[in-house]
Formats: structure tokens, sequence, C-alpha cells
């Protein structure tokens, strides 16, 4: 018989459990319980098989920035499979949709970044990049220049190259990474690891571990610095204001490629196109992904500068490549995606939604006895969780235990919420409307209560 939403939950779920293994889960404790099965979405809203309405305060996974249902996107899709489904940019071929979209990109995007890479991911288009920025140093004369530089706790990707060059250290325990030719230095994370110092100190100490690093490795042998704007999969971390700045002028003064990883933070979700103006960066490159298509389909990319491009242009082949870069039905979708965030003033939206409607209410959050710090940019908010809040202390059991907690009685409130160690994060469709965030704010309230 056809499995569908209309089968008994139980039924799905054992079979989820015979035959699906889920990304970054614990499978047999899932099976176990049971995963929940998402069945339809609306706006900010899911529904599940048991027909609860849950708002989801994560957008999928940071994607669904338009929100789920959107009919323009639905149609795109079905217009350009019919008229090309799919070809090739490899071989001397191109075709609108990748026309079209490359030339809106650097539209949008600062400076002079004007050229786009396709990939069908966020990790894919990491994986380029460090193709990319090793092939452009070798073009311009400077073979050794290969190291690539990341920090711990960020995250750019579950692929070799993109686990690689992110610092997780559950990830890092498994599978044989990193690759050679990756180091890491330390986050801007003052909250966990500022100590007594002020955030304005420890983060310039954060960013002075750049110079070190690559005095340590020696200039001639750095490629590229990576980063994310805002740390994202980390739990959400803002740098202190001073970080950024002196993160620039180190890379300026090396001589060193500064990549910006915008997965999360580009097309919107910092209230400005990127997240590298609302931080003041001006990078050589960005990795973007997710809200490019709202997630409607997968696709990514680098965005490349000038310089950088024309370098790699006139060093012939760069022999690289997916069968999906430039994918034309995910092209069409990102973007129809694109024209809806310009014409319906999303970003604008953002900035007027996130400040000061929901800025005071999670702020508000951090009057909870469980709630330490509350943070947010954008659309992009975190709480850390604490047992006492003058001394940022963590809880003595396990890391993460509280968070998950936390979690799971948001899960069982019907809202989604992500936990990272013990801070809890939002990152919901950029077209919330106030009475969505009181709703998400309420059932985050009475989950945290629960918890407590
Ligand atoms: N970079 C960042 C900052 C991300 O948050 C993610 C995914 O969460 C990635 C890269 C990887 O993207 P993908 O999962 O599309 O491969």
């Amino acid at each position: 018989t056809a499995i569908t939403n209309h089968m008994p939950t139980a039924e799905l779920q054992a079979l989820d459990a015979a035959h699906h293994l889920h990304p970054f889960t614990d499978t047999a404790a899932l099976a176990r319980k049971g995963a929940r099965v998402i069945t339809q979405g609306e706006g900010v809203w899911l529904t599940d098989s048991e027909g609860h309405r849950i708002l989801d305060g994560m957008a999928g996974l940071w994607c669904v920035n338009l929100g789920y249902g959107r009919e323009e996107l639905a149609e795109t899709a079905a217009r350009q499979m019919r008229e090309l489904c799919y070809y090739n940019t490899f071989f001397q071929t191109t075709h609108v949709p990748a026309i079209a979209l490359a030339a809106k990109i650097a539209e949008l995007a600062p400076g002079d970044l004007n050229h786009v890479f396709y990939a069908g991911s966020g990790s894919e288009a990491n994986d380029t990049n460090i193709r990319l920025v090793r092939h452009y140093w070798a073009a311009r004369g400077k073979p050794d220049k290969t190291v690539i530089i990341g920090r711990r706790n960020g995250y750019h990707g579950s692929t070799m190259g993109g686990a690689s060059l992110g610092g997780m250290s559950a990830m890092h325990r498994q599978g044989g990474l990193p690759i050679p030719g990756i180091a890491h230095i330390g986050q801007p994370d003052w909250w966990s690891e500022g100590g007594e110092m002020t955030p304005g100190d420890f983060g310039l100490m954060r960013a002075r571990e750049l110079e070190a690093k690559i005095l340590e490795l020696g200039e001639d042998r750095v490629a590229a610095f990576i980063a994310e704007p805002v740390q994202g999969a980390g739990g959400v971390i803002v740098a202190p204001e001073t970080y950024w700045p002196e993160v620039q002028r180190i890379c300026d003064k090396y001589e060193i490629l500064l990549i910006a990883d915008e997965v999360i933070t580009g097309f919107g979700r910092t209230g400005n196109w990127f997240g590298s103006q609302t931080m003041g960066i001006r990078p050589h490159i960005m990795t973007i992904a997710k809200g490019l298509s709202s997630g409607y389909v997968p696709i990514g990319g680098s965005i490349v500068c000038d310089e950088v491009a024309a370098t790699v242009a006139a060093a012939g082949e760069f022999a690289h490549g997916y069968t999906y870069s430039g994918h034309p039905v995910a092209a069409a979708v990102a973007l129809e995606n694109l024209r809806i965030l310009q014409e319906d003033g999303v970003i604008d939206h953002v900035r007027d939604v996130a400040h000061p409607y929901l800025a005071e209410r999670w702020q508000a959050l951090a009057d909870h006895p469980l709630v330490g710090e509350a943070k947010l940019v954008g659309l992009m908010g975190s709480i850390a969780l604490t047992p006492d809040k003058a001394k940022r202390a963590r809880f003595a059991s396990e890391a993460g235990t509280v968070g998950l907690r936390a979690r799971e009685r948001c899960f069982a409130n019907d809202l989604v919420m992500r936990h990272v160690g013990d801070r809890m994060i939002i990152a919901p469709p950029l077209v919330i409307r106030p009475e969505e965030i009181d709703v998400l704010i309420d059932r985050a309230r009475k989950s945290l209560d629960e918890t407590y």
C-alpha cells in the first residue's frame, strides 16, 4: 500500500525507524520514541500527523525565510520543470535561470562581489571555497598559501571540507576530521568564555588570535580566514563590537582572503541583505545557500569579488563543479524568492518586527530565573540558560541537559526552538507577524517555566 499522510502515525514512525537513517540524530533513541511526522506547512505554521499546529521558530533549518506554502515558488518550479528541467553549465553552455540569478545576486551583494559559482548546498559551496582560494593563490604565484583558518564552534557544513573548516568538536571526533591544511582559533563567545574580561577586551583578544595564528603559521602559508558573521549552529553567538573591525584590519594587513559564511545570515536574516553589512565587514568571498531559495529547493554558491574572479578566470580551467551547479529549477525558484523578498519589502519587515517588537519581548525573557544573556540580531536570537546569572555559571550536569529539556518542553508546547548546549535559539521565518511573535514568546516562557 502507498505510504501517505493518512496512515496512522505509529505505522509511519515504524517505517521511518526501519529504513531512514536521520542526520545528526541518535537513531536508536529516536526509534524508541518515534519521530514527529510533519505533514504540512503554511506561513510560520507546521502541522503534524496528529493534527497539532506547531509554530516553527527555526524556519526549518534557518532556511524557510518566506514561510511555508508560497504559491509563486511552487508555480515557478513547475513552470521551469516543464520548460527546461535540467541542463548543465559545464561544457560551454548556460541557461537563462543561471544567468538571471547570478546577475541578481551580483546586484544585491555589496561592493565588488559580482560573480557566482553555484553549488547544491552550503557544504558544497564551502568545499568550492577551499579549492578556489588555493587555486587563486597558486595562480598568483604563491602556491604555499594554502592554509585556511576557521574558528572553534564555527559551522561550515558536513562534507569533509565543510566540517573541517568548522570547529565542532563532536564532528571532529568522528570520521577522520579535519583534513590537512585547516587551522582553528577561538570563538568570540563572551558569555561562555569571557571570564572577568569586558566584552570589548575579550572581542579584541579573540580577534588577535587570528594574527597570532597567521604569524605562527607564516603569512606566506595562510590563504584565507572563514567565519560566520553571526555564529548560527554554534548557538547564535554575536561577537562583541570590537571583534570584526580588528579581524578586518588583520586580514587586510596580511593579505588574507576573508570568507564570510552567509549561509544563515544571507538574504535578510540579520535585517540587511547580508550579515557582513550588519557587522561592517568586506569579505572577498561569501558562502550562500538556505535563504537564497527560502529552502524550497536545494541551492548554494560562492559569491566572489572581481579580483579573485578575474585571477581565477585568467588561470585557465578551474577543474571543479557539480552536476547541479546552477540547476535551472533551483535557480528559477531562488530568483523568484529574491523578487518576493525585494518587492514585498521583507528585509524592512525584519528590521521593523525585530526592533523593538521582538527585541523587547526577547530581552524580557532574561527576567526568567533560568535565563542569563538574551541576544538578538534581526531575526536570529539566543538565550543562555544558567543556574547563576551573575556568575554566568554553567549547569553542573552534562552540558546541554537543561537545554535539551527546554527544547523538549517547547516541542511538547508546539513550538520549534533548538538548543545548543545550554543555549536556546530561534530563527523564525522572516515573514513572522507581531501576533505570531506573541505566541512564540508565550510558548517559550511556558516551556522555560516547565523546565525550571
Ligand atoms: N555554513 C553555515 C553557516 C551553515 O549554517 C550551514 C548549515 O547549517 C552550512 C554552511 C552548510 O549548509 P548545508 O547544510 O546546506 O550543506
